[in-house]
């Protein structure tokens, strides 16, 4: 049915294409020409230029065969995390790895390789099928840039199946929304040996702050993290500076919100209670802080057209697939805000965002074959 190494050596070869975010331009110059030989419309849309990426997002239409059927939008973003530049990738009997000197980039381009050997063989073997839309997105592992910019008014599809997740038995139906933020900690420089009472150190207003925070995991549904990015310079320098970056994340909206100012309440606590006396005028650390939704949450129930179609084209072809919550967010996320009712299926990327990152090969096959079941069930 698949051509499994057909799709093996498009995958292997869009892997040793470097494409960190963005810098997709190698990777949407190489699926442009292939999506137009397949007869798909493309264009490029302007993502690129509003986040200062070097190529939009890929964006391609199949005309239906099957007019009848609904159009459906399949996607997979083209970004990698770095050292993701220079990839040699390993191949063994059941799966594919890096040389160990940079990530695989099977997030997403197994996802991109599997679409691709779908269109093709639903091209090849003259199966009907309703209109395919497919996005190629830019800049999704630095907030989902490239889905935000997208304008979806100028899509068919009302459904998506997203291909970036891990095990291609695991249908992702929910993801968290996200806040980052970043507090910036001021304090009052002052000699450490000589006079430390005339300073406050931002470092320590800074850890009793993140000590009284709500950190790791929270509740079931709900995470926090936070590094100190920098603090002080020289140890004889009661530290008048100190930055911190962090994030929240949740299933549920509202706890993130109470986790967020939460988070906040506990910087500015820390703060208003470190003070110092210099020459008879008070003085009192405060913060600099800088909060934002990075991305929202979704939630589409079992019972979900998409979610039942899925499931029953994994029955089909013997794939044994449940639906399932991840900690992260996708263009999923963004594709369910915006009215495209979508999920996130699993291509049989693994350990991924590190140098041990691999491929499993029956995974991802099975990937391949339960979307192109999915896509021709639509028009049967
Ligand atoms: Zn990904």
């Amino acid at each position: 049915m698949m051509q499994r190494e057909r799709m093996v050596s498009h995958f292997l070869d869009l892997v040793q294409i470097d494409s960190q975010s963005k810098h997709e331009r190698g990777v949407a110059d190489r699926l442009a020409p292939e999506l137009r030989d397949l007869g798909c419309e493309v264009r490029i849309d302007d993502a690129g230029s509003a986040i200062g990426a070097d190529v939009g997002n890929v964006i391609a239409r199949m005309a239906a065969t099957a007019p009848d059927a609904p159009p459906i939008l399949l996607s997979a973003h083209m970004d990698t995390v770095p050292p993701g530049n220079g990839v040699k990738p390993l191949r063994t009997v059941d799966r594919i790895r890096s040389d160990g000197s940079t990530i695989l980039g099977g997030d997403d381009k197994s996802g991109v390789a599997v679409i691709m050997e779908v269109l093709r063989t639903l091209k090849e073997r003259a199966v009907r099928h309703g209109e395919i839309e497919i996005v190629f997105s830019i800049c999704e592992e630095i907030g989902l840039l490239g889905a935000k910019q997208l304008d979806v008014n100028a899509l068919h599809s009302k459904r998506a199946l997203v291909l970036d997740s891990a095990h291609a038995t695991v249908c992702v139906t929910q993801a968290p929304s996200a806040d980052r933020f970043e507090f910036t900690v001021h304090g009052l420089a002052a000699h450490a040996g000589v006079a430390p009472e005339t300073g406050i150190s931002a470092v320590r207003v800074a850890a009793q702050a993140i000590a009284a925070m709500p950190l790791g995991r929270i509740d079931p549904r709900t995470t926090s993290n936070v590094v100190i990015a920098s603090g002080g310079s020289a140890t004889n320098v009661v530290p008048d500076l100190c930055l911190v970056r962090g994030e929240a994340r949740s299933l549920d909206d509202a706890t993130l919100d109470r986790t967020t100012s939460t988070i906040r309440r506990c910087f500015q606590d820390a703060a208003a209670s470190a003070t110092a006396t210099v020459s008879g005028a008070l003085h009192r650390a405060w913060v600099e802080e800088r909060c934002e939704r990075e991305y929202e949450s979704m939630n589409v129930p079992d019972a979900a057209p998409i979610v039942r179609a899925l499931l029953a084209a994994a029955k089909t072809v013997g794939a044994d697939v449940t639906t399932a919550s991840i900690g992260g967010g996708s263009d999923s996320n963004v594709f369910n805000r915006r009215g495209i009712e979508s999920v996130n299926f699993g291509t049989g990327m693994r350990a991924i965002h590190t140098l041990d990152e691999w491929l499993d090969l029956e995974d991802f096959y099975r990937c391949a074959d339960v979307v192109f079941e999915f896509v021709r069930a639509q028009a049967a």
